[in-house]
């Protein structure tokens, strides 16, 4: 069953229509892809998604529940997180402050007649497992701004797992890494979102192979195939429309 759907979704800036009528189905559990050329859409339509842009037309539920017209923190209260929302990595804070802190956001809104010093404890002891799980433990104390760049994106996914989420948005997680650093974080990813419902946007398809159960091409603002990794590999539709954006990846 799909735990997020999108049926006929549609935005238009001014004139120019940008998603064409979007169906996209994301099952429970599965890892998805969204790939597609540059300027395709994709990133247009996770902040449809989250509720970062307003539909020009269609519907999307999550679980069954219209998530469109709602606000970003709603969306995410719903349970759907993506990156960059969550990312407010404070440069001056450690990382085991910048967790602590969204741990106890998440707590907070969850369990409102915890006392403090009780969720205090255990929110540190959360932010160190949380920390250890994206391999930041040895970095604890580092200031965020001074952590590396694969680094500061593993904070980024560390924190927006902090609220727990059950459906996870990541846009090019691997965007601007080494090969070794991107490999490093795909093992991440698949670690971190176990039993998670997760949708990426990737461009290097090694990853994309590595990482998803799924994928979905979007070309032109529509999705023009849903299908396993192998079949959408050797679907030449998609290997044509693809073409030209996998060079400059
Ligand atoms: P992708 O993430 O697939 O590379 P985007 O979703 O970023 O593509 O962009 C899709 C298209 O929508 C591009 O042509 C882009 O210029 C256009 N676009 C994105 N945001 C806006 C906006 N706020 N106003 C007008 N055009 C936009
Ligand atoms: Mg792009
Ligand atoms: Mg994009």
């Amino acid at each position: 069953t799909a735990t997020l759907e999108l049926k006929g979704v549609v935005k238009r800036f001014g004139p120019a229509e940008i998603i064409r009528g979007v169906d996209l189905r994301v099952l429970r559990g599965e890892r998805h892809a969204l790939i597609g050329p540059n300027g395709a859409g994709k990133s247009t339509l996770f902040h449809l998604v989250s509720g970062h842009l307003r539909l020009s037309g269609g519907e999307i539920r999550l679980g069954g529940t219209r998530l469109d017209g709602r606000s970003p923190a709603a969306i995410a209260r719903l349970g759907l997180a993506r990156s960059f929302q969550i990312t407010s990595i404070f440069g001056g804070m450690s990382v085991f402050e910048n967790l602590r802190l969204a741990v106890l956001a998440r707590r907070r809104r969850a369990t409102v007649a915890w006392r403090l010093a009780s969720a205090m404890t255990d929110a540190a002891e959360e932010a160190v497992a949380r920390a250890e799980a994206v391999r930041l433990r040895p970095r604890l104390d580092t200031p965020a701004a001074d952590l590396a760049y694969a680094e500061q994106r593993a904070l980024e996914l560390a924190l927006t797992l902090a609220l727990d989420p059950g459906v996870v948005l990541l846009d090019e997680p691997t965007a601007g890494m080494s090969a070794e650093e991107a490999a490093a974080t795909v093992d991440l990813i698949r670690r971190t979102t176990e039993g998670r419902t997760l949708l990426v946007v990737e461009h290097d398809m090694d990853i994309v192979f590595r990482l998803c159960d799924r994928i979905s091409v979007l070309v032109n603002g529509r999705v023009v195939a849903t299908d396993a990794p192998a079949a959408i590999a050797s679907n030449p539709d998609v290997r044509t429309a693809y073409l030209g954006d996998a060079v400059d990846a």
